[in-house]
């Protein structure tokens, strides 16, 4: 994909690039739509190439990748992707094959040509740091389904759906205490052939309740931007006022709402069960 509105970096840069084709020769003919000379096309590759940061672009423009180590290739993958001025750059998990300083570079390029070119970046990783750094908005995807999406201080600092908590929670950068053993998810991802017909997180879930097991849950606000997909999210309608009440109760008395479930659910339509559960010592709907 080497279009002008949309390019692409691939995650591995070894992969990605031509093995017989001089990285010259494969800068030149990305830009066959252009109707220009070549000298002018090698004018700005060799610019591209100077401002990803690669030392001596005149003498290494001739080179093969594999002449190339690997933050160099990535650095050249993103000069061409970005020689076209796309307006949206699609990396998917540009970082996963450099080590952690290359990764901390590469961020910092892609911030900075974002700000030079002006596109926006569809930053696809399972690196939850990097996101949090690099990114404005966070879509969480469990096996192909959006499950949660807001703004990353929204999803970072008030997850609402029980995978995107067990993910934070798995990130070895929240872990506070020394353990040899690292948390995970237990269980599998679901035969996405045969899928029931419930939350497709179900079979993984600490919070799964039976009615997850047959009920796809639909995608519910959590607060203006901010939505996932999960039964334990209120269902409130724009009709019903009842939502303040509800949340100053839920916080000072909740054992008595359990007495008040049945009419609380018939007021906010809300077809599944209403229970609040708790999460350390906050009560959550
Ligand atoms: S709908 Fe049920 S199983 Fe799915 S994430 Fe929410 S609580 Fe867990």
């Amino acid at each position: 994909m080497r279009g002008t509105r949309i390019n692409i970096v691939f995650q591995d840069p070894m992969t990605s690039l031509n093995p017989v084709l001089s990285i010259e020769q494969q800068m030149t003919h990305i830009q066959y739509r252009d109707q220009t000379s070549r000298s002018a096309k090698l004018k700005k590759s060799l610019a591209m190439l100077e401002s990803v940061g690669i030392a001596d672009p005149h003498k290494r423009i001739a080179q093969f990748p594999h002449e190339y180590s690997g933050g160099m290739l990535q650095r050249i993958s993103i000069a061409m992707a970005l020689q076209a001025r796309p307006s949206l750059l699609i990396a998917d998990e540009p970082t996963t094959a450099l080590d952690a300083t290359l990764e901390v570079q590469i961020i910092h390029l892609l911030k900075d040509i974002q700000a030079e070119v002006g596109c926006s970046i569809l930053f696809i990783s399972h690196h939850l740091g990097v996101i949090a750094e690099l990114c404005d908005y966070v879509v969480v995807m469990y096996a192909g389904e959006v499950v949660e999406k807001g703004t990353v201080r929204d999803v970072f600092h008030n997850p609402a759906h029980p995978y995107t908590q067990k993910l934070l929670e798995c990130d070895p950068a929240n872990i506070q205490t020394k353990t040899r053993i690292l948390p995970v998810i237990p269980g599998e991802i679901p035969d996405l052939v045969n899928l029931s017909g419930g939350c497709i997180f179900s079979s993984r879930c600490h919070c799964v309740l039976p009615a997850c097991e047959t009920h796809v849950p639909q995608r519910r606000e959590v607060t203006s931007g901010h939505s996932a997909k999960c039964h334990l999210l209120p269902t409130w309608q724009p009709y019903c006022n009842l939502k303040t009440c509800v949340f100053v109760s839920a916080s000072s008395l909740p054992c008595a709402l359990y007495s008040i479930e049945p009419a609380l659910r018939a007021l906010t339509r809300c077809e599944m069960p209403v229970f609040p559960y708790t999460k350390g010592k906050r009560w959550h709907w």
